[in-house]
């Protein structure tokens, strides 16, 4: 199947050939007719699949066969994303895949003056992608109009919710006009997102695309058992020894992200820390060097990485376990994008075990493990409590994990740098033992000398315009949720209509 059998007109054929497209991906092939036949879409994909040019491409099409009125004309596709950077990025894609049409677009964000998107907006702006509290900013200054809204697109939904943007959501809802065609992504479908999408969609196509992360089979996933004291020497080793560049890696906290940072570049591996507590040119300038291949290691915190397109990594490496084993899916999903190969490494300690049984649960297998020569560890040890937010600032009743895109949910939820108190003991004190993590078996653990010199320099080269979002709200401690995947989300609605 090609770009131009699914209606879409030379001119945006021309800009995603020119990218380089030349098959569309599935969400693309189900997501541009159904969104060109003018309906309600609820779509399950997530960031890699493709979806931004699944509704950008339909939506361009859309905006051209309809004359483009002249002069200031109104805001005709409002495009609702979580953070900053993905303002940012979808932006960026529309201006590439328009960039053979005159449709106008513009990123809407906090973080920085308000007055040059108040003075962008003087002209015309077709679509527009924008976080909502700086919208709301915007609305509350009456600098936007969006009574000529024609379709609404809420990007990664999910990640909205998670972040506390439900509110803000709801009243951008009251603002729009009430004939519209309205498109939902999500990545995960917890009972709030239905809620949601029953509220706003009408009769919607239903569209699934695999889970990119669950079937990865691209991505070699791999635990080297390790000392908790001994992780950062064991990290060194492996990015010197293997030469290993472009390392992603993932820290439960900001402090900790921060500390790692440091200690690495100290030891000639140029690093950056990426979360929310850091400003935004420092966030921009990590990001684009790490891209451009100039940075050899981001070490970043959960809530941070979402939403920034940093795809085909050779090498994601959890330096800490998340809490949640959704968000270990996460982070595996930035390597071995696209038909590139990657590899996903675990350093896990003996606090870690049950962290990582939940995970292998998770994705439904053991991860193999390993330990490196001359890192050999105590499985013996006495494991800790890990502590969320160890040596973290306090942040007390303020404002948590301001940053990332504003309202951001990292208050409360997995320990990203928040109060010191909130010990939380993992892999002691449990009912049953650590369900066999492959990390269990020190003496099964093969050593392994310098594995897989990988080495690929990042192929797409995106350069990320500057993210500039800060709301200051406070979002409500994330609660556990109940994510359901997306094949028994549409299994339920197919069968049934309403959720629950
Ligand atoms: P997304 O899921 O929209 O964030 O897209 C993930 C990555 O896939 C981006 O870097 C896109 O440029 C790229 N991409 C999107 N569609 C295609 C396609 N049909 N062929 C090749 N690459 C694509």
């Amino acid at each position: 199947m090609s770009f131009s059998a699914l209606g879409l007109a030379d001119e945006l054929v021309r800009a995603v050939t020119e990218l380089g497209y030349t098959t569309p991906t599935p969400i693309q092939q189900q997501g541009i007719p159904a969104v060109l036949a003018g309906g309600d879409l609820m779509a399950g994909a997530q960031t890699g699949t493709g979806k931004t040019a699944g509704f950008v491409l339909p939506i361009l099409q859309r905006l051209i066969s309809v004359p483009i009125p002249e002069g200031r004309g109104k805001i005709r596709v409002l495009v609702l994303v979580p953070t900053r950077e993905l303002a940012a990025q979808v932006e960026e894609s529309v201006r590439d895949y328009g960039k053979h049409t005159r449709i106008t677009s513009l990123a809407m964000f906090g973080g920085v003056s308000i007055n040059p998107q108040i003075y962008a907006m003087r002209k015309r702006v077709d679509i527009l992608v924008s976080t909502p509290g700086r919208l709301l900013d915007h609305v509350g200054q009456k600098t936007v109009d969006l009574s000529g809204v024609e379709t609404l697109v809420l990007d990664e939904a999910d990640r909205m919710l998670d972040m506390g943007f439900i509110r803000d959501i709801r009243k951008v809802l009251a603002l729009l006009p009430k004939k519209r065609q309205n498109l939902l992504f999500s990545a995960t479908f917890s009972d709030e997102i239905k809620e949601l999408a029953d509220g706003i969609l009408t009769n919607p196509a239903l569209i699934e695309v695999a889970r990119r992360n669950a079937t990865a089979e691209l991505i070699s996933q791999k635990v080297y058992t390790v000392d908790r004291d001994q992780k950062r020497q064991l990290l060194a080793h492996l990015i010197k020894e293997n030469n290993w560049h472009q390392v992603l890696v993932f820290t439960r906290t900001k402090h900790g992200a921060n500390r790692l940072a440091e200690q690495l570049d100290k030891e000639g591996i140029t690093s950056m820390a990426i979360h929310g507590n850091k400003s935004q040119g420092a966030r921009t300038r990590a990001l684009s060097e790490f891209k451009s291949g100039t940075l050899q290691v981001l070490v970043a915190t959960d809530i941070a990485a979402r939403g920034i397109d940093i795809s085909e990594l050779p090498h994601v490496v959890n330096y800490e376990l998340p809490n949640v084993p959704e968000d270990y899916v996460h982070r595996i999903g930035r390597t071995g994008r696209a038909g590139s190969e990657g590899e996903a490494i675990s350093l896990v300690c003996v606090d870690e075990l049950k962290l990582l049984a939940d995970i292998e649960r998770k994705i439904k297998r053991e991860i193999p493990a390993e330990t490196v020569p001359g890192f050999a560890w105590d499985p013996k040890a006495k494991p800790e409590p890990i502590l969320n937010g160890r040596n973290g600032p306090r942040q007390g009743g303020g404002r948590p994990g301001q940053g990332n895109g504003g309202r951001s949910g990292q208050g409360g939820r997995q320990g990203q740098g928040q109060g010191r108190g909130s010990a939380k003991p993992q892999g002691q004190g449990q009912s049953r033992p650590a369900a066999k993590p492959a990390a269990a078996k020190p003496h099964g653990a093969k050593p392994v000398a310098s594995a897989h010199a990988g080495n690929k320099a990042e192929p797409n080269g995106n350069v990320i315009t500057p993210p500039r979002e800060v709301n200051g709200n406070v979002a409500p401690p994330r609660q556990q949720r109940g994510s359901r995947n997306v094949p028994a989300l549409l299994g339920g609605h197919r069968s049934g209509g309403r959720h629950h």
